[in-house]
């Protein structure tokens, strides 16, 4: 079970969160603590929290009674088994759409050992965040099949902390064709954690309007038709494993198709913001039908090779030849290979479902040519936090 614990080494003792809270499942005597019996999660003593004290999940087999509570002086060190628990989601519709997300290529996701502690759900549905509109445009060419927009939402006075690589959750105003409220759907930062410009209090999304074929998406063309100072409520953030590493010496092997670039782009962002220098590098292979259906092509360009180093693979370009991202691993099989063997490197594949099962057998093939055993490889990767999977 899961255990919601106090931090008393960094507590400061000011009792906002025991005031927050909605159960009184908060008290204090020597330190603050939390009642196992009482806590349902509600996590509205987690946001006002000044120092971040009270933000520690466990995985727990008996819960800390609140007697061994106010004895400690220090977080204990959780067991192996019992190990620092942060959910991808404390909420159940974005716990079930992420478990689904992050499943592929098998076995259990981690973090990467050097992660920022990411912040999980601090805005929930009864407490949601509000976000302003103050950026919508088209980043893919007009008139092309493919209409992706990067959406910048603002959220004011009330800081919105997140990682590169979290999703924000929002569910679409009205009613689906049972006369229920729409589910919730998640969309990826494309920005860096703080921000599009620096130190700014907002979040860039990278959102594709799913249109034609007599498909038409409820949240994804309801976003794009946003226009500048809408606002609406989201919650989030979500997800606990799908981060980047701030280790600057991380090699990152990034690939994508479609809107599967928006972590990506956060991730280049926090890079270049923190190490421009390295010495990790940043790879990514990104596909798309074409050029101009490739999200971000033009602010892709202005990065040096060696920067980012860019393998931008289109589908129908070379009509007889039909090159996809599969196709271009298998191309720069060298490097790949190289990157698999690297104790830095890790591994992430993002975009549509159908992305998994091509990028497997391409690494497989690679692995094999280069006398590598791909399922160990893999295996150590997902062990050490080191591969990382977000397909929808
Ligand atoms: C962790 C996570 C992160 C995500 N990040 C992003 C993101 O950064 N940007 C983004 O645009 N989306 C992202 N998505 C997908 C997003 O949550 C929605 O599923 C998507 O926008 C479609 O929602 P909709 O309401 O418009 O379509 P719906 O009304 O739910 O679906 C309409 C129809 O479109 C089909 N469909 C749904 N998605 C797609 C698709 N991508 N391509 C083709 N057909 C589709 C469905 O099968 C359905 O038949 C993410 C999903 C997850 C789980
Ligand atoms: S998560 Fe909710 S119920 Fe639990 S301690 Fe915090 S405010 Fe109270
Ligand atoms: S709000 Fe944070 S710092 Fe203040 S008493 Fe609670 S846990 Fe400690």
């Amino acid at each position: 079970m899961r255990q919601h614990l106090i931090d008393p080494e960094i507590c400061i003792r000011c009792n906002t969160c025991e005031t927050r809270c909605p159960t009184g499942a908060i008290s204090h005597a020597a330190n603050y603590v939390v009642d196992p019996d009482i806590c349902n999660f509600c996590m509205r003593c987690v946001r006002p929290c000044p120092t971040g004290a009270i933000d520690n999940w466990f995985n727990v087999t008996r819960p800390f009674t609140l007697t061994e509570q106010h004895e400690w002086t220090i977080l204990p060190q959780p067991e192996p088994e019992l190990e620092r628990a942060v959910p991808d989601a404390f909420d159940d519709e974005a716990t079930r759409i992420l478990t689904i997300a992050h499943q592929g290529l098998g076995g259990a996701a981690r973090a990467p050992a050097s992660a920022s502690k990411p912040r999980i759900n601090a805005f929930t549905r009864a407490a949601p965040a509000r976000a302003t509109v103050v950026g919508n445009s088209r980043i893919t060419a007009e008139g092309c099949n493919s209409d992706v927009h990067h959406i910048i939402l603002d959220f004011g006075a009330e800081p919105f902390s997140y990682l590169e690589g979290q999703s924000i959750g929002l569910v679409p105003p009205g009613l689906d064709a049972q006369g229920r409220p729409h589910e919730m759907r998640l969309y990826s930062a494309a920005s860096a954690r703080d921000g599009e410009r620096p130190n700014t209090n907002n979040m860039a999304l990278t959102v594709k309007r799913i249109a034609g074929d007599g498909v038409t998406g409820v949240a994804s063309n309801w976003l794009c038709d946003r226009a500048l100072g809408d606002s609406f409520d989201v919650v989030g953030p979500f997800g606990a494993t799908f981060l980047m590493p701030d280790d600057p010496q991380a090699d990152l092997l990034m690939i994508c198709t479609g809107t599967g670039v928006s972590p990506f782009r956060g991730f280049t962002h926090r890079r270049r913001r923190t190490a421009p220098q390295g010495p990790g590098g940043l790879f990514l292979f990104f596909g798309a039908r074409t050029p101009e259906e490739l999200p971000y092509f033009g602010p892709l360009q202005r990065y040096l090779q060696t920067e980012l180093h860019r393998e931008l693979v289109y589908s129908r370009v070379n009509l007889e030849e039909h090159e996809y991202v599969q196709d271009r691993l298998e191309r720069r099989a060298e490097l790949v290979a190289g990157l698999l063997t690297k104790p830095s490197t890790h591994l992430y594949v993002c975009g549509l479902k159908g992305l998994e099962a091509g990028v497997e057998g391409a690494i497989g093939r690679i692995s094999a040519a280069h006398g590598l055993d791909w399922p160990a490889i893999r295996s150590a990767l997902r062990q050490e936090g080191r591969m990382h999977v977000e397909t929808y």
